[in-house]
């Protein structure tokens, strides 16, 4: 019997409001929308509404959708944002995010700048973000993020979906003034604290604990060496 994807969806989103981690109306919007099942291997699609990471080779994850919500609500995402992902994974992060910068018939789009270090994995999220019609507004490179994508910054809001031993310097530099970083800092294979930075405009940065995750390994030149 197929599935009623849609229907699994809207139960998912109606569950993460109720448990508190979708507040933001647009952030909820565009969870309703993305289809998470063309972003998991084909095997697990029917485990794409659970809230859960799930494998998506090379030892990576997609990660759960409750983290993906509240990653997009921490980084205050408005129509226009010129947004910069380190970690591509899947791409499923990314077309949340371009829902809600670069709405359809937005005046003003915004766009969702992606890098992934692996390089199936980002050939993986281009064929998902292509055949679900979001490659105009999102573009995948392939390559080391931590050093960050220097050609299109400044960027109003960054995150990494990978953890880090301590926000590269490169990215805090490419973020605009008054902008947003949101990251998982902190020990590989263990708990990590959500770190949010804001750069005001004086140029001067404060750091927030957000709470507890768990995210697998940033590499790279700010990465870990493992
Ligand atoms: N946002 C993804 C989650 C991917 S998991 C999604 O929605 O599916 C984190 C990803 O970060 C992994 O794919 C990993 O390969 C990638 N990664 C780790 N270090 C990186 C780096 N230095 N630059 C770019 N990508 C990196």
């Amino acid at each position: 019997m197929n599935r009623d994807f849609k229907a699994e969806r809207e139960r998912l989103v109606k569950r993460l409001i109720e448990e508190g981690f979708l507040r933001d109306k647009k952030v909820i919007e565009a969870m309703r929308k993305v289809p998470r099942e063309e972003f998991v291997p084909e095997n697990l699609r029917n485990s794409a509404y659970t809230d859960t990471p799930l494998p998506i080779g090379y030892g990576q994850t997609i990660s759960a959708p409750h983290m993906v919500a509240m990653m997009c609500e921490y980084l205050e995402l408005k129509v226009g944002d010129k947004v910069l992902e380190v970690g591509a994974g899947s791409g499923y992060h990314a077309a949340v995010i371009k829902e809600i910068v670069a709405p359809e018939n937005a005046e003003n789009p915004g766009h969702v700048y992606t890098i992934e270090i692996v390089k199936e994995l980002a050939e993986f999220a281009r064929k998902n973000l292509e055949k679900t019609s979001y490659s105009k507004h999102v573009t995948v490179f392939c390559g080391d993020g931590t050093l960050g994508l220097p050609e299109y910054a400044p960027y109003d809001k960054i995150l990494l979906t990978a953890a880090a031993p301590k926000i590269p310097p490169p990215l805090i530099e490419q973020l605009n003034p008054g902008g947003v970083l949101v990251a998982p800092v902190g020990e590989p294979h263990f708990y990590q604290t959500l770190k949010k930075l804001r750069k005001h405009f004086d140029g001067k940065t404060e750091v927030f604990e957000v709470c507890g995750v768990a995210f697998v390994p940033l590499r790279g030149k700010y990465g870990w060496k493992i």
